[in-house]
């Protein structure tokens, strides 16, 4: 028997269907927390009332014969033809039923459908006649004031959005225009494999999320050389120039990159012995910083259901800040705030207290993160927004040098991540911590929110303070990197 989840994978990837079966399950940390029962929610909002509940394990006929005595069906377990379905909600309409689909997110799109195409699928075949279908998704404009107010969370919707997030085509429309017959699939799948397909360099490789099979799939990608061509950044046409035995960026087709100054720099990286600097454009850049230089870095977690007023949904609660302020003799100070549940308003007087009231305020990515929170608190707790908007108003984004290609060293290896760039550093101060990246930090936070302590002496603490810490440490490592190649 398979599930809808199956067929995902099956349809992306064969060879990721087949290594997954054989692998340990993964255990699964949500990128978006989600701490409500949803379906509670929904239940009150489409007044469900004596409901069918499914479970997992459900006889193959459980649901279908709870259709008989129950006009409401929660979750329900439904097979065909080796495919076993769960139906989110489902509800008597007269002689037929009207079917509800969930998505946890903002604006459902029609672009990938396939868990509702194969839905429908089964139940068509099941001869279960379907009169409306619907999608559930969280409501943007809302605005949590007190108890959650289910109606005005969620939004039931008959049709699907369009990229401008209007909406556009009819579930119904939609999901039969896309139905495939599913048998083919399933037997296909249903045969097996002889032997683990080969890898298949496609989008699922390493998208949005890098495959997990990825460095399995590619080894030689883990070994390659620092300036092999395959770090050469967007090129479409990198892979074929190795297969032709361009091997290193310095080799690169001219009439087949992009042209952007990004891959012009790292070109150029190569040719010039592994570093490449636009000493103008840099001096000039660092020139308009001011001391003293404070260096911020954020952490947050977000929310799919607001937990606190005046939150939406998705909106994230900020929750760390270190800083390390530079001053012009040299000299450094460190400070660093963590809490657990809201501390908004405290997180936005404690940053205010902590930054300097004049100098540059440097962020890495600060346009895609720092500035943003800073705005979003700005909005929330008008009483400090001059204060607030005072810092962004000196912030500058200590990422920019590298992603406008005004700096590249080969070691980079393509990417331009604080963690990479302090990779080649062999900086004393820095050190490799047991949290790797931001989201392992928010898993980490996560404990520590859900427990209702914030102890110094836990274990948990002190890795989140060292490890926000170390990220403001490393720009002031960067920054002095920076001004000494700019000569
Ligand atoms: S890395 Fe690509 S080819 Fe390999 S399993 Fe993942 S998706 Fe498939």
């Amino acid at each position: 028997m398979f599930h809808i989840s199956d067929c995902k994978k099956y349809n992306r990837c064969k060879r990721m269907y087949c290594l997954d079966q054989f692998a340990p399950k993964k255990q699964y940390q949500p990128f978006v927390r989600l701490d409500e029962q949803v379906f509670d929610l929904v239940s009150l909002k489409l007044g469900v009332t004596d409901p069918f509940t499914g479970r997992r394990g459900d006889d193959a006929d459980a649901a279908r014969k709870a259709m008989a005595d129950h006009d409401w069906l929660i979750n329900a377990r439904f097979e065909y033809d080796r495919l076993r379905i769960k139906v989110p909600f489902m509800h008597r309409n007269e002689d037929g039923w009207d079917l509800y689909f969930m998505f946890i997110g903002l604006y459902p799109h029609s672009n990938d459908m396939q868990s509702y195409c194969d839905t429908v699928w089964v139940l068509d075949h099941l001869d279960i006649w379907l009169k409306n279908m619907y999608v559930i998704h969280l409501n943007s404009d809302y605005v949590r004031n007190g108890e959650l107010d289910e109606n005005e969370l969620f939004i039931v919707s008959d049709c699907f959005y369009n990229g401008k997030n209007h909406k556009s085509t009819p579930v119904e429309k939609a999901v039969r225009s896309k139905m495939t017959d599913l048998t083919p699939l399933l037997e296909e799948m249903e045969r097996g494999f002889a032997e683990i397909p080969a890898p298949v360099r496609g989008n699922w490789c390493s998208g949005r999320q890098k495959c997990r099979w990825y460095d399995d799939c590619f080894p030689e990608e883990k070994e390659m050389e620092d300036n092999s061509i395959l770090t050469l950044i967007g090129s479409q046409y990198r892979y074929d120039m190795k297969k032709e035995g361009r091997l290193y960026l310095r080799d690169a087709d001219e009439s087949r990159i992009e042209g952007s100054h990004l891959q012009y720099s790292q070109i150029m990286a190569d040719r010039q012995g592994g570093l490449y600097a636009d000493r103008m454009a840099l001096k000039k850049w660092l020139s308009a910083l001011k001391y003293p230089i404070t260096c911020v870095d954020f952490e947050w977690e977000r929310f799919a259901i607001p937990p606190y007023d005046g939150m939406r949904p998705y909106d994230v609660l900020l929750f760390e800040y270190s800083i390390h302020i530079v001053h012009e003799d040299g000299t450094k100070d460190h400070k660093i705030y963590l809490s657990i549940h809201d501390q908004r308003e405290e997180f936005a007087r404690s940053l205010i207290r902590d930054i300097p009231k004049e100098g540059t305020v440097l962020a890495f990515n600060a346009e895609g993160a720092e500035k943003i929170r800073i705005q979003e608190l700005a909005d929330t707790f008008p009483q400090y927004r001059d204060d607030l908007l005072a810092i962004n108003a000196r912030m500058e984004d200590l990422q920019l040098p590298f992603e406008s290609g005004m700096v590249y060293d080969v070691r980079m290896r393509g990417q331009w991540s604080l963690k990479k760039i302090m990779a080649m550093m062999d900086d004393p101060g820095y050190k490799d911590l047991d949290i790797q990246q931001g989201m392992d930090a928010v898993f980490e936070w996560r404990f520590l929110d859900v427990e209702e302590k914030l102890d110094e002496n836990d274990e948990r603490v002190r890795e989140l303070k060292e490890y926000c810490g170390m990220d403001s440490y490393a720009m002031t490592v960067v920054l002095e990197w920076l001004r000494q190649i700019s000569g």
